[in-house]
């Protein structure tokens, strides 16, 4: 018996084909286009959320959805037995945005989601320390992926409890505590893990001088630094990569979320002599460097280049931030670029989600009384004023 999208959107969750990790679905979407979205009764919404700063070129951007179609029409995998020109291409292409970062000549292995590149940072660290050195250092509230080994390096003891024994080895630290992590990274360490805006932890921006002192203590034992740019790479916080706010070179980096633009695909850099602990058969996955996933990576990458990306996020960013800093009942805005969470002074934040969503704009309640807002970098300053004129009106409603 088949099922209308219509009537699996107004059953209950027992009659759901998905396992029942997500929730009940808020609402279901059908098309999309810039920074819009359509459901599947026609009505509109702004997307201030982009896919948890996926889309970060905006919904069906013809010259990703072009790359993609033209490939499916060419080839779409061969194996790693063999190269394709697409996925030699995009290394290459990210090789060049991080040589431009860190001075480093890097290599790339490509994954299928941010959880797999952080994977293959953590089997490099491994490799890397060797036999006595093999903890990794991660602060409390990262987020760094639901794998096994990506959630023991996640830094929410709740979130581990109900899958107990973790994989040891890991080791968790205060955020932005770098007296603890000075402490915390003995001889035992292979590398520190760390995102320079923790995303799902409630969007907050790494302390002036915290990274500098990782990098710091990362020498002082010859651990590596690895930085997880999964939601904060490709532009969104005003820069290329987070970690160059704070003027510090990582040895490992991961990218995945904005990498495709919502085609799944993720990276593991590292630098050459990092990158080169690794042998053959060490690591890999059937879809790594697939050409289909790769070339929708080669044309996010141009058009980020040719948008300028970092300028882009740093100018609407102010936008909706100068814009947010005026409504009546946001007691602050944090974040960087087009990462920003906005604190509601006395507002409960799942309730202010739900009012948004059903006047139609789409945020992300990301703790008691935050909202993360990570519209596309190509959000225009209109739809970022009706934006901020809806939180308003929800604001004003629940003050009232
Ligand atoms: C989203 C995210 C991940 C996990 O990526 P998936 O593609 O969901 O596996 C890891 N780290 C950070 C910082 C993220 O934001």
């Amino acid at each position: 018996m088949s099922t209308s999208v219509h009537e699996f959107d107004t059953r209950g969750l027992d009659q759901c084909p998905f396992m029942p990790v997500f929730g009940a679905p808020a609402v279901m979407f059908e098309r999309g286009r810039g920074t819009e979205l359509w459901d599947v009764d026609g009505k509109r919404y702004l997307d201030f959320l982009a896919g948890i700063a996926v889309v970060s070129l905006g919904h069906a951007h013809p010259a990703v959805a072009d790359a993609i179609a033209r490939q499916a029409g060419q080839l779409l995998h061969v194996s790693n037995f063999f190269a394709n020109p697409v996925a030699t291409a995009a290394a290459i292409g990210i090789n060049d945005l991080l040589a431009d970062a860190t001075g480093e000549a890097g290599q790339v292995f490509f994954t299928n989601s941010g959880a797999e590149a952080n994977e293959c940072a953590l089997k490099l660290a491994r490799k890397f320390g060797g036999r006595g050195r093999h903890v990794v250092v991660s602060a409390f509230g990262s987020f760094h992926g639901r794998t096994l080994a990506t959630l023991a390096a996640t830094g929410q003891p709740s979130k581990h409890e109900p899958f107990q024994p973790m994989p040891d080895g890991f080791r968790h630290v205060a955020w932005g505590d770098l007296d603890a992590l000075t402490a915390a990274v003995d001889p035992t360490v292979a590398a520190v893990l760390i995102e320079p805006v923790q995303g799902e932890g409630g969007v907050h921006p790494a302390p002036e001088g915290y990274l500098a002192g990782i990098r710091r203590r990362c020498d002082e034992v010859g651990a590596l630094l690895m930085v997880d740019e999964i939601q904060t790479g490709l532009g969104r916080t005003g820069r290329w990569f987070g970690f160059e706010h704070a003027g510090v070179v990582p040895d490992v980096v991961t990218l995945a979320k904005a990498l495709g633009n919502g085609m799944p695909v993720g990276a593991c850099w590292a630098r050459r002599d990092v990158a080169g602990v690794f042998q053959p058969g060490d690591h890999g996955s059937t879809y790594s460097g697939t050409a289909i996933a790769t070339a929708a990576v080669n044309a996010v990458l141009a058009e980020l280049r040719r948008l300028d990306a970092p300028a882009l996020a740093t100018a609407r960013g102010q936008h909706l931030r100068d814009a947010l800093t005026a409504v009546p009942g946001v007691a602050g805005v944090r974040g960087l670029g087009l990462l920003l969470a906005v604190e509601l002074d006395g507002h409960d934040a799942p309730t202010v989600y739900r009012a948004l969503l059903d006047r139609g704009l789409i945020t992300n309640a990301v703790g008691p009384t935050a909202l993360r807002l990570a519209p596309p970098l190509t959000v225009t300053t209109a739809e970022i004023d009706e934006a901020a004129a809806l939180i308003a009106a929800v604001l004003g409603e629940a003050a009232a």
